[in-house]
């Protein structure tokens, strides 16, 4: 499985974003998630096509990629989830992210932040070397929790609320991290 678009198969749905119904035979994104209910499985949940290139632009552009269904408004939702991937930088701290690159080291341990893994982004002062400014430092997960004396459960809800680009895929990932 994956991310996937389909016709509804009911009206019984409703969207994971907006938490209207879906109605019957609207195309919907299928957005993978783990199953909480049975180890390794996944399900999907559901969401507007218009919902999901606001709050969810990554799944909905691999699953537009992917799909065989005919999609009437593909262009405009490409255009859509495009605009709202590239605003979606979050600004509040901490948050998480996938490293966009393999240049920074852990704030904890020292050791790189491999490019494509999740990290947790933390507010720091940075010595400029003429002035004192506050920018991003980085974690690994695993490291987050003593670093910021936060619990597990108490910095993932911090990071979740200001990380609304996470799948939740990866909300699971860095929980599972967090704890580890
Ligand atoms: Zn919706
Ligand atoms: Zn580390």
């Amino acid at each position: 499985m994956a991310h996937i678009i389909e016709a509804a198969k009911s009206g019984r749905a409703a969207c994971r974003t907006c938490k209207q119904p879906i109605a019957k035979g609207e195309l919907r994104l299928g957005e993978e998630v783990a199953n909480q209910f049975a180890g390794g499985e996944t399900t999907h949940v559901w969401h507007h096509l218009a919902c999901a290139a606001k709050k969810r632009p990554a799944e909905l552009l691999a699953a537009l990629g992917a799909t065989t269904v005919e999609v009437p408004t593909r262009a405009e939702l490409e255009a859509s989830a495009k605009a709202s991937a590239s605003t979606e930088k979050p600004h509040s701290f901490p948050y998480a992210e996938r490293a966009s690159t393999g240049r920074a080291s852990c704030l904890a341990c020292h050791q790189p932040i491999a490019k494509g893994e999740l990290r947790v982004a933390v507010e720091r002062e940075v010595d400029t070397g003429s002035f004192m400014t506050r920018g991003a430092g980085y974690l690994h997960p695993a490291c987050a929790c003593a670093h910021t004396g936060d619990d597990a459960p108490a910095l993932l809800a911090k990071v979740q609320a200001h990380s609304p680009a996470l799948s939740a895929a990866e909300l699971d990932a860095l929980r599972a991290a967090l704890t580890t």
